[in-house]
């Protein structure tokens, strides 16, 4: 029985993490402890697989191990923030020093646990990241003359009203809270696509997407939003020209 259905709620997705740990013991342990609490759990072992994994699939939330053989725990974390990958990420860490808790922190985490740590404890922590990813979104984006309402789903360029469609709204929105980043179409394709199996590319369907958006966008404006980054992938900014 799941945590949801323990507490009579509508059953929804379950909310999918990844366990970043090489001791097998201790990633069994996780693994066991967190599918019985009612997540979806991915276990790698290295921070290679990792990062390769969070590349292609969509996380809830990463419970990351600091000390990993090879590229460690603070890489991982370092090139998903660089990346533009804003998955909550709560670390682990066996070091117990001020050192480690700053350089995590800076690096990009939401939250520390340091071990050994109670099982009750690290489940406060990760419902904690999850839900503040969540609700860390902001419900009102303002861009020169775009405004984008996440609560009613609805944006508008100068004053006049878009009419989007529900995928083409999702894909202003993610590009409105990356504003002046360059977002690639993997990026695209995983957190606004929500794809995680992928056997073909989205990359035409992300094109054609992303030029109707624009033509709603941008036609008759004098300064445009929308710009393509050749080679790379999409930004909402405005034109330096
Ligand atoms: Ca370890």
């Amino acid at each position: 029985m799941t945590a949801q259905e323990r507490l009579g709620e509508e059953p929804t997705r379950a909310a999918r993490l990844l366990v970043v740990e090489d001791e097998e013991k201790v990633a069994a342990a996780l693994r066991k402890g967190l599918e019985r609490d009612g997540y979806e759990v991915v276990v790698e072992g290295t921070g290679e697989d990792a990062y390769f994994r969070l590349g292609k699939e969509g996380f809830d939330a990463v419970v990351l191990d600091l000390n990993l053989p090879g590229r460690d725990g603070l890489e991982v974390l370092t090139t998903m923030r660089q990346q533009g990958l804003d998955t909550p990420v709560l670390v682990l860490t066996a070091r117990d020093s001020l050192d480690d808790r700053v350089v995590g922190l800076d690096a990009g985490a939401d939250d520390y646990l340091v071990k050994p740590f109670a099982f009750a404890e690290l489940l406060a922590r990760i419902r904690a990241v999850a839900r503040r990813g969540r609700g860390a979104e902001p419900g009102e984006i303002t861009v020169e003359s775009l405004s984008i309402d996440h609560s009613t789903r609805r944006a508008d360029r100068a004053g006049q009203p878009l009419e989007l469609t529900a995928k083409e709204f999702d894909l202003l929105y993610y590009l409105a809270l990356h504003v002046g980043q360059v977002v690639s179409r993997d990026t695209l394709a995983r957190e606004v696509w929500r794809d995680t199996a992928r056997s073909t590319t989205l990359d035409n369907v992300i094109d054609v997407h992303i030029s109707r958006l624009r033509r709603k966008v941008d036609q008759h404006h004098p300064v445009r939003l929308i710009q393509t980054v050749r080679g790379v992938g999409f930004a909402l900014r405005e034109d330096s020209e």
